[in-house]
């Protein structure tokens, strides 16, 4: 057996033959341009604005959250500093492919020298100069193969205008060598379920024509598989075939115990899908994402607009809406202080929120509006929270809009061993696993190098899981899970049993999860979560829950 092994994004698993991404165009060679540098600045604007257009056009044929990332690298394209770098260059004599190549390139590197959300945006800008580079020398644009079969594509990285439009009866299943879980690669492949595995190194030896069998929920390739191991697979991708065909029930446990599903959005265009895919309301909107590349403070109206969108796709359902989640790995311009040498412990979230609360008011004053004009079930929930004044103060704005429930995110260890004091103030709790992971863990959720202490499995997480579902049900008060935790099936049985009532994540894994459901009791549920509660490590918390599930 030879597998390698990366993240698995989502529980796809699929069978077939490499095809490898076409390597980029070779670089430019720096000598003299022929022309006048007029005529290369020329030359180079036209291309540009060429490779905007395409990008935006690719991004309203894809549409939802990829549409966003298209245009925004369309608007990276076009930015107007990026632009003086350019022509600063032609007019030093340089060619335009040469100019291009290499301000594109100063610029990638700063992003990358950054970090976090702007640095993994990096891989996306070199896209975009290899677009313009290749459009400047009459080719075609880099892509994905065309082998004639379905396959499996093995790329260094995808940019996300490939990664948008794959044509998914052709592409069985992506493997990366570069990108972690929050690459575009990760998410794109997450929205549209497309089987995965990021992170691969080892997949640099894979070549075109190899047998392979991806295994998203394992996060292995296998190389070269047995006949045995090719029957396991097909046998499993039918059965996933057959459960996603099943019509879509809410989700519950087999005594009955109802566990809804809900989605998580990062804008109003992914309600519709969510709907479909079964989603019974929305356990998280991330408001943040739909002005990240704002800089001042969205004004009340705007907000207005968008969050009376969101709401009118859920008539008569829960709709829980987050309040700005501002820094780290969201930096938001007009409220986050770039300064700061450890932005995951700083003003982020609802501290950001509350040193300068006419952003909040007006985000109040927009969801009420909202909630007046609709017919759905508006929650709101305030993020990073890890004290109970905090707790406090956000219901007692929400709860002087009109917002009738108004809860926290527990998302932080102080919040979780105050569980009971914080649901006092707030109406509900929502986990974050993702941040809670890395607060406990102490481990940057950004950060490839500690992504092995980034598992929401780690009994320590675990722990501090059990004590809001507890609190939750001394206090009488819900108790939901937002973070990435919720779309893994098994872990999702853990959650139930450690007391949490719903479940939210990405529409795209609500089929798995739900089948999971299915097959255990609340009690059942309960011997799950201790199982893995009783384990030292996150592997050993996988193993027991699993043995316990089967027995
Ligand atoms: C989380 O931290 O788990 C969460 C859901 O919030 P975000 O991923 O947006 O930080
Ligand atoms: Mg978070």
């Amino acid at each position: 057996m030879n597998d390698l092994t990366g993240i698995g994004i989502g529980r796809g698993i699929a069978h077939g033959p490499v095809a490898r991404m076409a390597a980029p165009p070779e670089p430019p060679q720096d000598v003299p341009s022929q022309l006048s540098p007029e005529e290369e600045s020329q030359r180079v604007a036209e291309a540009v604005q060429a490779v905007a257009e395409e990008l935006a056009a690719r991004g309203e044929q894809a549409g939802g959250q990829a549409q966003d990332v298209l245009e925004a690298q369309a608007m990276m394209a076009q930015d107007p500093a990026l632009a003086d770098a350019v022509a600063e260059r032609t007019q030093a004599g340089k060619t335009g492919e040469w100019a291009v190549f290499e301000a594109f390139d100063e610029f990638r590197q700063t992003m990358a020298a950054l970090g976090g959300y702007l640095g993994e945006r990096a891989a996306d800008l070199a896209d975009v100069a290899q677009r313009v580079i290749a459009r400047l020398r009459g080719l075609p644009a880099p892509g994905v193969p065309e082998p004639g079969h379905p396959f499996i594509l093995v790329a260094e990285d995808l940019a996300p205008a490939d990664t948008a439009l794959l044509d998914l009866e052709k592409v069985l299943a992506l493997v990366t060598i570069e990108g972690g879980p929050t690459s575009h690669t990760a998410i794109l492949a997450r929205e549209k379920a497309i089987t995965a595995v990021v992170g691969v190194a080892a997949a640099e030896e894979l070549t075109g024509g190899e047998d392979v069998i991806v295994d998203a929920a394992a996060g292995t390739v296998t190389v070269a598989p047995t006949q045995e191991q090719i029957d396991d697979a097909e046998q499993r991708i039918d059965q996933r075939a057959a459960v996603q065909a099943a019509p879509l029930s809410p989700g519950a446990l087999t005594d009955g115990t109802e566990v809804p599903l809900l989605a998580n959005l990062g804008s109003p265009k992914g309600a519709a899908e969510a709907v479909e895919l079964g989603a019974e309301g929305v356990g998280l909107f991330r408001t943040e994402f739909l002005f990240l590349s704002s800089d001042e403070a969205p004004t009340v109206e705007e907000q207005t607009e968008s969050y009376t969108e969101l709401l009118q796709a859920f008539p008569g359902k829960k709709v829980v809406v987050r309040a700005l989640d501002a820094g780290a790995d969201k930096p938001l311009s007009f409220l986050t202080n770039t300064e700061e040498e450890n932005p995951a412990l700083g003003l982020r979230g609802l501290r950001a929120l509350l040193t300068d609360e006419q952003v909040l008011d007006d985000q109040l004053t927009a969801l009420a509006n909202a909630q007046e004009a609709t017919e759905a079930d508006l929650w709101v929930m305030a993020p990073m929270v890890s004290t109970v004044e905090e707790a406090q103060r956000f219901s007692e704005l929400a709860h002087a809009k009109g917002l009738k429930t108004a809860g926290v995110m527990v998302e932080v260890p102080s919040s979780a061993l105050l569980a009971e004091n914080i649901l006092g103030e707030a109406d509900f709790a929502s986990i974050g696993t993702n941040d809670l992971t890395q607060y406990t863990m102490a481990a940057d959720r950004m950060l490839g190098s500690v992504s092995h202490l980034q598992d929401p499995w780690h009994p320590a997480v675990l722990r501090l899981i059990r004590e809001v579902g507890a609190a939750g049900q001394s206090t009488g008060k819900p108790v939901g899970v937002c973070g990435e935790a919720a779309a893994d099936p098994l872990l999702a049985v853990v959650l139930v049993g450690l007391g949490v009532n719903t479940l939210s994540m990405a529409p795209a894994a609500l089929s798995d999860v739900r089948t999971e459901l299915t097959l255990h009791s609340a009690e059942k549920a309960r011997a799950v979560a201790q199982a893995a509660l009783g384990a030292s490590s996150a592997a050993e918390a996988r193993k027991a829950a699993l043995a316990a599930s089967q027995s």
